[in-house]
């Protein structure tokens, strides 16, 4: 059979972005050996296993014939009732129908680039910032332009001429123990944030993962809760870090117009969240204590960050940098000049040790002696040795 047409060529949009960066760096810890500070997980000794398999017993045991149907776009009521209860208890006030229950708070992401982005758009991300992020608004078409940052955030006189010159649509922000740096953004420097927003125009996008998995000091306002920005800030949660990422369970408060808009992006693209799914963790809310658990997750890992520094003095070579995170999964850390942390990492992986290079979080020019560091997934112990054998590949 020689008379064969090809099939048609990919979307231009498919075909120029690469393999997903977060999928290769995944692949480097898969070997047992290997301690690993690359990967953005949870530590999974932490999940509630037992608590969340009784809740899947019960709304399978009381509501099968409810949980194992489709369900509606917007998600489950009760779920979408405690995850309002919980932000209006942190100090933004919110109506269940504010939400949209998401399949992890990266489809948030998708649905926001459906609704508001066309091709060509630009896009400001803080400096560096979430890889999947700048994936996901790649695929969209927009043109993705760093926002210069400092300890604290984004710049706000930076930010400012920018939006006026650039005209974005949207300013994609991790204000709260951001990935990758662990950066936490001061109140001040949000309300400027939030004054930009309001003096010259810009959707915000504040994605926060990460917030409740505080160890030290006050929690900060969401971006959401400051009145300059409120009607063109979009809050993004997750159930990831708190609870577990398999269940893919995220959650997203937007404006009304928006919010329709991203209810209809979510039709077309899965119907709606998983129903049991849903279920199991509304009643999860309901008969567990997630402060407690919360309280378990965030002690254990203290320790893992305190364990991380203490060792890195020895680890890195001298010249090195690095911040303390108050809580969250990463911290962030410059080699000295002329170090390349991407050629570093070979010589690491050689002593079974691995890291994240910080060039792929980079929306414009990368500085090559950045790496981020995870310190959820081992134990202090392990976290020790891994160091030890970083500063044998470092030669620290
Ligand atoms: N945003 C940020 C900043 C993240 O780090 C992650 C996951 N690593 C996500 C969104 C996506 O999380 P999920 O889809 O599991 O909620």
């Amino acid at each position: 059979m020689s008379n064969r047409a090809d099939a048609p060529a990919l979307a231009a949009r498919a075909a120029s972005v690469g393999a997903s960066p977060v999928r290769e760096i995944l692949a480097l810890t898969a070997r047992p050996e290997v301690i690993s500070f690359a990967g953005g997980l949870p530590a999974p000794e932490l999940f509630d296993a037992a608590g969340l398999r009784a809740a899947y017993d019960r709304v399978l045991a009381e509501r099968p014939h409810q949980v194992l149907q489709y369900s509606t776009t917007e998600g489950d009521p009760e779920l979408r009732g405690a995850v309002a209860a919980r932000l209006t208890g942190g100090g933004l006030a919110t109506g269940a129908d504010d939400l949209i229950i998401t399949t992890g708070s990266q489809q948030g992401l998708a649905l926001l680039a459906t609704a508001l982005l066309e091709p060509g758009d630009t896009v400001l991300v803080e400096d560096p910032s979430y890889l999947a992020a700048l994936q996901c608004f790649g695929l969209a078409g927009a043109r993705v332009l760093p926002v210069p940052t400092d300890a604290d955030g984004v710049d706000p006189v930076a930010l400012a001429e920018l939006v006026r010159g650039e005209r974005p649509k949207l300013l994609y922000l991790v204000p709260t123990f951001q990935n990758p740096t662990g950066r936490t953004m001061p109140g001040p420097r949000r309300r400027a944030v939030a004054e930009v927003a309001e003096r010259h125009g810009v959707w915000i996008v504040e994605d926060d993962p990460y917030g409740e998995l505080r160890f030290e000091g006050e929690r900060e306002p969401w971006l959401a809760s400051y009145p300059a920005a409120a009607d063109r800030t979009v809050l993004l949660g997750s159930f990831s870090k708190v609870l577990a990422p398999g269940l893919r369970l995220g959650w997203l408060r937007a404006p009304a117009a928006l919010r329709r808009a991203c209810v209809i992006a979510k039709q077309a693209a899965d119907l709606h969240t998983s129903t049991v799914d849903q279920a199991a963790a509304a009643r999860y809310l309901a008969d567990s204590d997630l402060d407690a658990h919360l309280a378990k997750v965030t002690a254990a890992y203290r320790a893992r960050r305190d364990a991380l520094l203490a060792g890195l003095p020895q680890a890195l070579p001298a010249g090195s940098s690095w911040n303390r995170p108050a809580g969250g999964m990463f911290l962030w850390v410059r080699l000295p000049d002329g170090h390349d942390a991407t050629a570093l990492l070979t010589r690491a992986v050689a002593q079974d040790v691995a890291y994240v290079p910080g060039a792929p979080f980079f929306a414009g020019p990368a500085d090559a002696a950045a790496l981020r560091m995870s310190f959820t997934t081992h134990t202090p112990e392990e976290i020790a040795e891994g160091l030890r054998r970083l500063g044998k590949a470092l030669g620290g």
